[in-house]
C-alpha cells in the first residue's frame, strides 16, 4: 500500500475505465490530490519577463534593477507561487531534513525542464557547511531523474546562511560562487536551477559567472518563488 507522502493518506485509486482499456505508463504519484491542490503553479499570463512573477509591467522593478546592475537580465522560470503549503514543504523537506520528500516535485520539473531548451542544466550548490549539515543539496534531489552538470561551487567563508540574513544584506553579498571544473562554456546556453526565488541575488551571481565564461545564453528555474 502506498501512502501521500505529505498527509499520509492512502493513495490506492481506482483506475478509469480508460486507463484499463488503454494501459500506458502509469503515472508514479506521490502525494494525493488534495495535498497537490495545495500547490499553486504560475499561469505564465501577466508575467514579468525577468521573474516570472505576475505584475503589470513587462519588467518588474526589481529585475529593472537587476538590468541596470549587469546590462541583462535573467529570464526565470518559477513553476510554483511560495504559499503556505510551499513553506510548510520546505520546512520538512529542506530544514528537517526529510530527503525522501524530493519525490514530490520531481515530475513537476522533468515535465517543465523537458519542455526548454538549453546544453546544461546547471543546480545552484549548497555550501560545503550545508552539505555537512542537512546531508544532501535540496536542488539536486529534485533533478533525480534528470541529467545536470554540477559546474558551480560556493566560495569558503560564508558565514551566514542566505535565509537568515534581510534582503538588503543578501542583495549586496560579493559573487558567491566560482566554476568548479576548467571547461570553456563558449557558446552554451545554460539553465540554472534553484528550489526558491527570492531577491534574485543568488542565480544573478551564478549567471554572471556563466556569462563570464562565454555562455551565449542563461536562463532560469525555480520550483517555487
Ligand atoms: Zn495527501
Ligand atoms: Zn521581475
Amino acid at each position: 500500500m502506498v501512502n501521500c507522502l505529505l498527509c499520509n493518506r492512502s493513495l490506492t485509486k481506482r483506475l478509469t475505465v480508460s486507463e484499463i482499456i488503454f494501459p500506458g505508463p502509469i503515472r508514479k504519484q506521490v502525494v494525493c490530490n488534495a495535498c497537490f491542490q495545495k500547490f499553486i503553479r504560475y499561469s505564465g499570463t501577466n508575467a514579468c519577463q525577468g521573474c516570472g512573477r505576475e505584475d503589470k509591467n513587462k519588467l518588474c522593478t526589481d529585475c529593472q534593477r537587476w538590468q541596470q546592475q549587469y546590462g541583462w537580465h535573467l529570464s526565470h522560470r518559477p513553476i510554483f507561487h511560495y504559499n503556505q503549503a510551499m513553506r510548510e514543504f520546505m520546512q520538512q523537506y529542506k530544514f528537517q531534513g526529510q530527503y525522501h520528500l524530493r519525490a514530490v516535485f520531481q515530475q513537476s520539473l522533468q515535465v517543465v525542464i523537458s519542455q526548454m531548451d538549453y546544453d546544461l542544466l546547471v543546480p545552484i550548490p549548497v555550501t560545503n557547511h550545508t552539505m555537512k549539515t542537512r546531508g544532501f543539496n535540496q536542488v539536486t534531489g529534485l533533478l533525480e531523474n534528470i541529467q545536470y552538470t554540477e559546474l558551480i561551487k560556493h566560495r569558503e567563508k560564508q558565514k551566514v546562511a542566505q535565509s537568515k540574513k534581510d534582503r538588503q544584506s543578501r542583495l549586496k553579498t560579493k559573487q558567491q560562487f566560482f566554476l568548479d571544473r576548467n571547461i570553456t562554456l563558449q557558446g552554451l546556453r545554460i539553465v540554472l536551477v534553484d528550489d526558491i526565488y527570492t531577491t534574485g541575488r543568488t542565480l544573478y551571481h551564478a549567471a554572471e559567472l556563466c556569462y563570464q565564461n562565454g555562455c551565449k545564453r542563461v536562463q532560469s528555474l525555480s520550483l517555487a518563488r
